[in-house]
């Protein structure tokens, strides 16, 4: 007995690490038997002959097959590593992360060694980086820094299909770069079977199909049109969770409001029923989820339970779940439009495309025969819904991306090579703006300005302001404003339980009404202040997620204004001159309270708009502000406002805006009558 008792003190921890050892081996196992049940895998050696033979490849599979996290694994194995990177990009963020996690679960390394990825303010790469997913803007911004792509052997445009306005220039870029660089493989990845119009742009490149397995998917429609889809939406998950076979449930919705919005709901209502109906799990997923939370989607149901995964359109085609049964489709998306002509962007919900709702549809087919309930009439499938989606080069504003091309030495953009190419308008209109920022001069050229404003990963406008806020001597707090818009998330945060307090707590960063920049800056200095304290973000309700995201934001914005020599200078008392900093970026979104008071006009192509009711100035309601953007819902609001002295505007941006555009009626004392016309048409 003697001895086993000292054998039992040693053993404990040698059988607790063999027990380790042989879970994470069984777990490693089971990573590397589901690998090669993907339907990209009995195509591993086709597909591999196939890139060393050409040089440019379409490849094509439905969405689930292996695609992301296999490619380039097997190109990994087969040795193009030693050459030089692997790269693959995506359209989103969420998506990059996601797919990097799971490769390096299944390379068995520790995310950012040899499997990274790099999207905009967060770099999870490493110089021991072999396999790097990242967004398609990112490696637009690598071309910056290296425009041949010399550290990369293969290259991988994936999910082509989804046409983003990054994605559309990248095909430009790369096409160049497979002529002057014969060593470098380029992929170009796809789930729809339309692939004839990417191997048409790239000189005939051959296609490479991964044949899909579907299962059939049973479409639900709706009788009549629905009133409210999201309220709709949650009644159809219930009824699917009360009345259907097991199987989980994918709702698409267009944004973080709706998807917290269909949690809540989806909650009250189960609340009752407690175990007269079986558990649910309900996992969200969305742009600006914050990572740690993104892995919820893919936990395993247990057996009796069902899961309810609330996503953006993100899971249309960018992320597979494995084991949805059934989804529910209120068939709208959240959009870029623009129109050129008015210079108005916005983010609008629009119905979507046919092409989009059967690609939602489809992922209810997977791994078993589904069904998919279409929120909407097959009338209107059939009659309203637009075939296909328009790309977004063609529905959003250039700015950045031109700013980026003239970067890169590209002069002649309407001669660019384009897939499908921006309205001429468009295009006009981007070089219009760059012009009037600055950074171009008149004969198009990049300007030295141009070329300080084309390092940060900014909108024209932000960078700008960024750069101008030295000579208002007030940098950094305007590095602060640039970071806390930049964020994405809603800062503040209201339960319904203590509305009141929360309100009480948010109107103090807005006492005075200092206009809504200040308030975000008076947010941020109140959380560094107190050496950025959890207890300080509970205490005033504010999204401690979104301040530590501003900060690291904020950080990477002051580095760049180092390696650009903006230099930093504080002073956070000069409210005037902060404003005038962030005028002189966003002197294009200015408006002015219509004379009836009741709403906005904007001042250049006048349009209506409205005080966001979120601002901090919908009682204010000053004569003149600038604006940091707009929203389409109901209608046309502008988000995060400040007010402005009309007098600033000629004092910025004389070159753009005249004296008579920017007097007002009342400092003009005009008798009765006289002078409407003429300021009615400019103001
Ligand atoms: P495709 O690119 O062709 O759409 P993917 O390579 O993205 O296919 O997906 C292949 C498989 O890997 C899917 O079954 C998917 O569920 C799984 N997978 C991808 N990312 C993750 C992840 N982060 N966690 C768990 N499984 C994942
Ligand atoms: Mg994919």
């Amino acid at each position: 007995a003697g001895t086993l008792e000292v054998d039992d003190e040693e053993d404990p921890r040698e059988r607790e690490r063999k027990a380790r050892a042989a879970e994470k081996q069984s777990k490693q196992e089971k990573l590397q038997a589901d690998r090669k049940l993907l339907p990209m895998y009995p195509f591993r050696e086709p597909l591999l002959e196939a890139i060393a033979e050409h040089q440019v490849l379409i490849i094509v599979g439905e969405t689930g097959s292996g695609k992301t996290t296999q490619i380039p694994q097997y190109l990994h194995e087969a040795g193009y590593s030693k050459a030089g990177k692997i790269g693959c990009t995506q359209p989103r963020r969420v998506a990059a992360m996601s797919v990097a996690a799971r490769v390096a679960e299944e390379v068995d390394v520790k995310l950012g060694q040899e499997v990274g990825y790099s999207i905009r303010f967060e770099d999870c790469t490493s110089d021991k980086t072999i396999l790097k997913y990242m967004t398609d803007g990112m490696l637009l911004r690598e071309f910056l820094g290296e425009p041949d792509l010399a550290s990369y052997s293969v290259m991988m445009v994936d999910e082509a299909h989804e046409r983003t306005l990054h994605t559309d220039v990248l095909f430009g870029l790369v096409k160049d770069i497979a002529r002057f660089r014969p060593d470098i493989k380029l992929l170009i990845s796809s789930a729809t079977l339309d692939a004839e119009k990417f191997s048409d742009y790239f000189d005939h490149a051959p296609i490479f199909r991964i044949p899909g397995r579907r299962y059939p998917v049973d479409i639900m429609y709706t009788k009549a049109p629905e009133a409210n889809y999201l309220h709709a939406a949650v009644v159809t998950a219930l009824q699917v969770h009360v009345t259907q076979p097991a199987g989980d449930v994918l709702i698409f919705l267009t944004g973080q409001e709706e998807i917290e919005a269909a949690e809540e709901l989806l909650k009250q209502r189960t609340k009752g029923l407690g175990s007269r109906i079986g558990e649910l799990m309900i996992a969200p997923i969305y742009a600006n989820l914050p990572s740690d939370l993104q892995s919820k989607i893919f936990e395993v149901t247990p057996p009796g339970a069902r899961k309810i995964v609330l996503a953006t359109n993100i899971a249309e085609t960018s992320l597979t779940i494995d084991g949805i049964k059934y989804v529910i489709d209120p068939g709208f998306v959240k959009q870029n439009s623009y129109n050129p002509r008015s210079g108005m962007e916005s983010l609008v919900v629009t119905p979507v495309s046919q092409a989009s709702a059967n690609q939602r549809a489809g992922r209810a087919g997977r791994t078993s025969p589904g069904k998919c309930f279409r929120l909407y009439t097959a009338w209107s499938y059939q009659n309203e819904l637009d075939e296909n989606t328009v790309p977004e080069i063609q529905r959003t504003n250039l700015g950045n991306v031109v700013l980026m091309l003239k970067s890169l030495g590209i002069n002649d953009l309407m001669g660019f090579d384009f897939m499908d190419p921006p309205p001429t308008e468009t295009l006009l209109r981007a070089l219009e703006q760059l012009y009037a920022l600055g950074a171009l001069n008149d004969r198009g050229e990049l300007t030295k300005l141009g070329r300080r404003m084309a390092e940060f990963p900014l909108d024209p406008m932000l960078a700008k302001m960024i750069i101008n806020s030295e000579t208002y001597g007030c940098s950094e707090e305007v590095a602060t404003v640039a970071a806390m818009v930049s964020t994405g998330n809603s800062i503040f945060y209201r339960p319904k339980d203590k509305a009141v307090h929360a309100d009480n707590a948010h109107n103090n960063f807005h006492r005075g009404s200092p206009g809504d920049h200040i308030a975000l800056m008076n947010v941020f200095n109140g959380w560094a202040d107190t050496n950025f304290s959890t207890q300080w973000c509970y205490e005033n309700f504010v999204q401690m997620r979104s301040m530590k995201r501003a900060r690291d934001i904020r950080d990477q914005v002051l580095g760049l204004m180092e390696r650009v020599e903006v230099a930093v200078i504080s002073d956070r008392s000069n409210e005037e001159n902060i404003k005038k900093a962030i005028a002189s970026g966003f002197f294009y979104h200015t408006a002015k309270l219509a004379k009836s008071g009741a709403d906005y006009r904007t001042v250049k192509n006048p349009q209506t708009v409205h005080v966001h009711p979120q601002s901090g100035l919908i009682e204010v309601r000053p004569k003149w502000v600038i604006y940091h953007e707009l929203v389409q819902t109901s209608k046309e609001f502008m988000r995060t406002i400040s007010e402005i002295k009309p007098s600033w505007l000629t004092e910025i941006a004389p070159h753009y805006y005249s004296k008579r555009e920017v007097e007002d009626a009342a400092d003009k004392k005009l008798p009765k009558g006289q002078g409407k016309a003429g300021l009615d048409g400019a103001a």
